[in-house]
């Protein structure tokens, strides 16, 4: 992973997988900011070892105190079947509110090839980012970004977006795996609805940085200097980062 990083010139990246893993890579790069899958199927192989569905609350909000966890992800209420605003996960929002940890919301219908065995109660309506408005009304400073914008749910995410100005969105897999001439009307919305300071640059899987990077790079209706707000400047300011860490960014890769 590390190594993936230096070749692209990645600075941070947020991911999120089993619990176990997940202090592993922070421990491993601290260009990492990994949290816990939320939740974590106990039938899906990717999310081994899943002991409980949702981690323990007391070790969570001190992994989030100490640094080792800064981030909640990806959603998996679409893949398992669970409403969003299911009021089990309301001491979760909680954590995620004070501590102000970016949460990645699958905000998409797909992906359309699935192990059903592993997701017997798939129901893609619960990707739909509407569905967040309750909780952000009871958790109104909830820092989320929206996955997989262009896909199913591509207006309700500028609706959801407009009404709370910290929820950001990215672009991958539905770029990757759609016919541009698609998603690239869609992105270019984002733009018109006075949005696009709020698209961020994502690969969804490690492996895919380079492609990812070269979607972006390949809209060649987008300026230079927008260019570098969505591979940088725009997450910069949706994770709040000091100066200090933003100057130290910029020596990494000089
Ligand atoms: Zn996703």
């Amino acid at each position: 992973m590390g190594q993936r990083f230096d070749e692209n010139n990645i600075v941070l990246a947020l991911g999120g997988g089993p619990m176990k893993y997940a202090k592993l890579w922070q421990e491993l790069d601290k260009r990492h900011w990994s949290g816990p899958r939320f939740p974590c199927n106990p039938l899906r192989e990717q999310d081994e070892p899943c002991e409980n569905e949702l981690p323990n609350l007391k070790e969570l909000d001190s992994l989030f105190k100490n640094g080792t966890f800064k981030y909640l992800g990806e959603t998996s209420f679409h893949s398992m079947g669970i409403h969003p605003a299911d009021e089990r996960f309301n001491p979760y929002w909680e954590l995620a509110e004070k501590y102000q940890i970016p949460i990645g919301f699958h905000a998409d219908a797909g992906p359309f090839r699935r192990n059903m065995e592993e997701t017997p109660n798939w129901n893609e309506e619960y990707g739909n980012p509407l569905l967040l408005l309750p909780v952000l009304e009871k958790y109104p400073k909830l820092k989320i970004y929206l996955m997989h914008y262009p896909g199913r749910y591509f207006n309700e995410c500028i609706e959801v977006m407009k009404k709370y100005e910290q929820i950001y969105c990215e672009i991958t897999a539905v770029s990757m795996f759609a016919p541009k001439e698609k998603w690239e009307p869609k992105v270019k919305k984002l733009y018109e609805e006075g949005l696009g300071d709020r698209l961020m640059f994502g690969s969804d899987y490690v492996g895919t940085i380079r492609k990812n990077i070269e979607i972006i790079y390949n809209l060649d209706w987008l300026s230079e200097e927008q260019k570098r707000d969505v591979y940088y400047n725009n997450a910069a300011k949706f994770l709040n980062l000091t100066e200090l860490e933003i100057t130290r960014h910029h020596k990494m890769v000089e």
